[in-house]
């Protein structure tokens, strides 16, 4: 089947079909999929959406089946080939959306559901079918979750000793938790083990976390400096720290490569086929303790650095963060929101910086760079939208 058979008929497809669940799961669609012809001079392995489930949704319920599988539709009708699940939400960004977004098992997860969510009510649960439906339509299905961003008073619940990390000067940061404290590592086991107990078999093939990782520029709470003078002999203080850089970013690099092995290991010894990426820049400025040796050896596939996330995004340094990723593969995630959310002063984008975005992405060499993701589908305006999709064109 030609490229432009094949979209005729996925058009005439989406309009004879009432209910595309049926549609998507249609053996014919299917065989469309399958027949798909491959580009061999595509520059890119990976194109498609982020969206939260109920993460900066407009309904308290969050998305419902039938929008995804219309979503589905559009994005294979536009040359898309990956979606990405994210099912967490915050009430730090966004005040009506707070905690899981599937019927979570385990018991320290439990109180952190977020019961409006449609999908996190095990009567309504409704992804499973949708990953499987997306899956058999040719597309790379990721889950995705920021292990360590949660609500401090929420999160206690079910793990007690969680803690927010501690900066230089003393103070809590707000949501980002530390994952030196052990029940902070379970948790962020437990989450994905959790959703991948659920979700792998219907056919995910990534799972992308956003941390562990140290926010600003270090923890200096107890059980950070207890893992440092443990690793190094040395007394780990915020003065120490400031004057010693290269080094401190060094041990962080070398400690959270060591933490996120473990989890690798752990997620792989229950499902050894599905991928874990990583939300990161990788740049040792920016203080988390991710770079792409320890990344490497921990088993992490593939990063997911940002473009597009400053204030005023300067295309003439596009290739910054990727470059920083390399020679992991950098699957770039590209914020096209087009408003600010509480205490998240994103710049908001339209149609003409989203056109400019992809003018620099064609006009500079990024060697390591296998995809764009674009976030958050959930909360796009109509026009830009559309430019993202005139903007994939190019490249499919
Ligand atoms: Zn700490």
């Amino acid at each position: 089947m030609t490229n432009s058979n094949r979209r005729d008929f996925l058009k005439r497809s989406s309009v004879l079909a009432a209910g595309l669940c049926t549609a998507l799961t249609d053996p014919s669609t299917v065989e469309a999929a399958a027949d798909r012809p491959q580009n061999p001079d595509a520059r890119f392995r990976y194109l498609g959406w982020q969206l939260g489930l109920s993460y900066q949704a407009s309904r308290p319920e969050g998305r419902r089946p039938e929008e995804l599988r219309q979503l589905l539709r559009e994005m294979r009708d536009h040359g898309m080939n990956f979606i990405s699940f994210m099912l967490v939400s915050y009430s730090f960004f966004d005040p009506e959306h707070d905690g899981f977004d599937w019927p979570v098992r385990r018991e320290g997860l439990l109180s952190y559901r977020d019961e409006r969510s449609l999908n996190a009510r095990e009567e309504t649960e409704f992804l499973g079918d949708v990953i499987q439906e997306a899956k058999e339509a040719g597309f790379h299905v990721q889950l995705m979750t920021n292990c360590g961003i949660w609500n401090p008073d929420r999160i206690i619940k079910g793990y007690p000793q969680t803690r927010p990390q501690v900066t230089w000067d003393d103070r809590r940061s707000g949501w980002v938790h530390c994952p030196d404290i052990p029940d902070g590592y379970r948790c962020v086991r437990d989450v994905i083990l959790d959703a991948l107990e659920r979700y792998a078999r219907r056919g995910v093939a990534s799972y992308a976390i956003e941390y562990p990782g140290y926010a600003g520029s270090g923890c200096f709470c107890e059980a950070t400096r207890t893992a440092f003078a443990d690793e190094t002999g040395r007394e780990l203080t915020p003065q120490w720290a400031r004057a010693n850089r290269p080094e401190f970013d060094g041990w962080k690099q070398q400690h959270i490569g060591s933490i996120l092995k473990r989890l690798v290991d752990e997620v792989h010894a229950q499902t050894p086929d599905v991928e874990i990426w990583l939300h990161t820049a990788c740049t040792a400025s920016g203080g988390r303790g991710h770079a792409p040796d320890p990344l490497r050896k921990a088993g992490i596939t593939a990063t997911m650095p940002y473009l597009m996330h400053s204030p005023s995004p300067d295309f003439s340094r596009l290739s910054k963060n990727v470059d920083a990723c390399y020679p992991l593969p950098a699957v770039a995630h590209v914020c096209v929101r087009a408003k600010p959310f509480k205490n998240y002063a994103i710049p908001p984008k339209n149609p003409a910086l989203i056109s400019k975005f992809f003018d620099a992405v064609e006009q500079t060499r990024m060697e390591n760079l296998a995809g764009l993701v674009f976030f958050n589908e959930t909360n796009v305006p109509p026009e830009n939208r559309r430019a993202v999709y005139d903007g994939v064109k190019r490249f499919v």
